[in-house]
């Protein structure tokens, strides 16, 4: 599929807009129009339906280790600073940065690779690594550097121009190996005036690497000094950490329980790209789920494989969709194991959503910052285990225990949490990616996209064949009806088959044509948008029959024509 067939059908569809258009844009930011915003909302309800509202508080889930609670959260975007100290994103929350004297251009260091090139056959000389830097090999005449998500999308971009360099076709150039890429952060800084920047003419034009903040800050109040500094959140999940105590105090929510947030965060990226994929605002869906440390492997698996599934089920084919272990070098110092879901976009795979076993770093940190107690007690199996310990009061048993590292263990601990971190945005295009299909109807060809019905942003339309003989009466009427339960379109003008089309580009599922039929038996034209099978169905069951095609009932065979 090719990227800018789909932006330009968001355009002009109105599901996306550049942010600020009229001003000539403001990059890294994006406006949902009018198709957009129910298809994100859609998106969004659909996660928190499956994820809190269709939890299982009385018995286990397939999959799951015991039942579990679920409840959800709207926290403000701008929270105490300490919070950011707390978790580590002051100070911590950078990426570094390169800039090209010559293009103006701006680049992540740690997504900037550079690749010897040669006329010759290049030896494969290893480069020379001094410490953690390495030192470029004389074997290549020119050291040509190119942005991308992985080695092969950089060198796939920077592939012509290093062709034109060596004198050769860009396909009698060798892969890139180990011995001929490197990272510009992992360069020895006397060796950075040789590599030649993405789109520069000289070499030597690109800046050392600089530590960039990724937190958008503001002030709070009258005052502009550093007392009244704050930050746009970078991530919804602090907001829940920060009201652990508060839930835990007055929903009566017992261990295992998640608390869900879907909310706006902020990052000023170095590079936003790839259409809404790497915003500066953006949309997170997070889930923190608080569980016993000892049952904590148990949850991150079935949360790794409840999430992966979600997509699936929504219609992400599982050959474009894939689960990547975290390799032990990847991980956090505190986390025990995570996993992203990745998904096939045309510019590359890339990160849908991270699943981490976060141990209890999040909760020990905000407990040392904020000087609260943010631990749990397990109540039930305290009373459950005290009189076989032989103690009468849980301050005895702590008592028992006084010196050694955790003396409230296993009754008393900092929960573990495993956090299912998915970006609303991003399932978003990937949905737009998966349905965007181009086929030949009635050797006529269209463009349609082919949403989950769930997902879609207009359930049904609604269509008088013709603007007379009574007709569109009583397309009204099916109109106003169907209006109450969803989010129907009504459409007169122009001829039938425009109409149809139209509502495929905009992943309308079904069409209900009033026809001279109508007038006669009173049934209506049902059509389906994938399959463009027609059926007809009594205006009277209108309503029912939407539901259930929304519902998953198949698709009825074709009415004799
Ligand atoms: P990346 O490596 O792509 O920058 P990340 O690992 O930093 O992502 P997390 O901090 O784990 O991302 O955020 C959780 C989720 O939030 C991501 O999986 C993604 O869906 C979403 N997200 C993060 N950054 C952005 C962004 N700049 N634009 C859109 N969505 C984002």
């Amino acid at each position: 599929m090719d990227m800018d067939k789909l932006v330009s059908l968001c355009k002009r569809r109105g599901f996306i807009f550049p942010s600020s258009e009229i001003y000539g844009g403001i990059n890294g930011f994006w406006d949902y129009g009018p198709l957009g915003v129910e298809l994100k909302r859609n998106v969004k309800d659909a996660w928190w339906n499956d994820n809190v509202k269709l939890h299982n508080d009385v018995r286990a889930l397939p999959g799951a280790p015991s039942a579990y609670e679920m409840t959800g959260l709207d926290c403000s975007i701008i929270m105490h600073p300490r919070v950011w100290e707390a978790s580590g994103h002051v100070g911590g929350f950078n990426d570094p940065m390169v800039d090209c004297k010559e293009t103006q251009q701006r680049y992540r260091a740690d997504q900037l690779y550079v690749f010897g090139v040669s006329s010759k056959n290049s030896p494969a000389t290893e480069f020379r690594v001094e410490g953690n830097l390495r030192r470029l090999g004389d074997w290549a005449e020119h050291w040509v550097s190119a942005v991308g998500a992985s080695v092969l999308d950089a060198w796939e971009a920077v592939k012509p121009r290093a062709a034109k360099l060596a004198k050769t076709k860009p396909d009698r150039l060798e892969a890139p190996t180990p011995a001929t890429t490197v990272l510009y952060l992992d360069i020895a800084p006397e060796d950075r005036a040789r590599v030649l920047g993405p789109n520069a003419t000289e070499p030597g034009t690109l800046t050392e690497p600089r530590q960039f903040s990724l937190m958008f800050k503001t002030n709070v109040g009258a005052l502009e000094d550093a007392s009244s500094l704050a930050y746009l959140r970078p991530e919804t999940a602090q907001g829940i950490f920060a009201n652990f105590r508060n839930v835990v105090d007055t929903s009566r929510v017992k261990l295992p329980f998640g608390i869900a947030q879907v909310g706006k965060s902020f990052r000023n990226e170095i590079t936003p790209r790839n259409y809404t994929f790497r915003s500066r605002e953006f949309e997170q869906m997070e889930i923190e789920f608080f569980c016993h440390p000892d049952e904590s492997e148990a949850w991150y698996k079935f949360w790794r494989d409840r999430r992966f599934q979600w997509y699936v089920a929504h219609g992400l084919k599982s050959d474009k969709l894939r689960l990547r272990d975290h390799d032990p070098d990847e991980l956090a110092f505190y986390s025990k194991a995570t996993a992203d879901i990745e998904y096939a976009f045309p510019f590359g795979v890339s990160e849908l959503e991270g699943i981490a076993h976060r141990s209890d770093y999040d909760l020990s940190q905000h407990q040392k910052f904020s000087g609260k107690d943010l631990s749990y007690l397990d109540e039930e199996r305290w009373e459950r285990d005290k009189a076989g310990l032989g103690f009468s009061s849980f301050k005895e048993y702590l008592k028992s225990r006084e010196g050694q590292e955790r003396p409230g263990y296993p009754y008393q601990f900092v929960p573990h949490v495993i956090e299912p971190s998915a970006g609303a945005d991003r399932a978003t295009l990937a949905f737009l990616c998966e349905a965007y299909t181009e086929d030949t109807v009635g050797g006529e060809a269209r463009t349609v996209l082919k949403f989950h019905p769930r997902f879609a942003p207009i359930k049904a339309a609604v269509f008088p064949l013709v603007k007379r003989d009574g007709m569109p009466e009583l397309a009204e009427k099916i109109y106003l009806d169907l209006k109450t339960h969803f989010n129907v379109f009504f459409d007169e003008k122009g001829a039938i088959g425009r109409r149809y089309r139209r509502q495929d580009e905009a992943g309308t599922p079904f069409g209900i044509t009033v026809d001279s039929q109508t007038l006669t038996d009173g049934t209506v034209t049902f059509r389906d948008r994938d399959s463009c099978r027609q059926w007809r169905v009594p205006s009277a069951g209108v309503v029912q029959a939407v539901r259930d095609l929304l519902d998953g009932q198949p698709v009825p065979a074709a009415d004799p024509a």
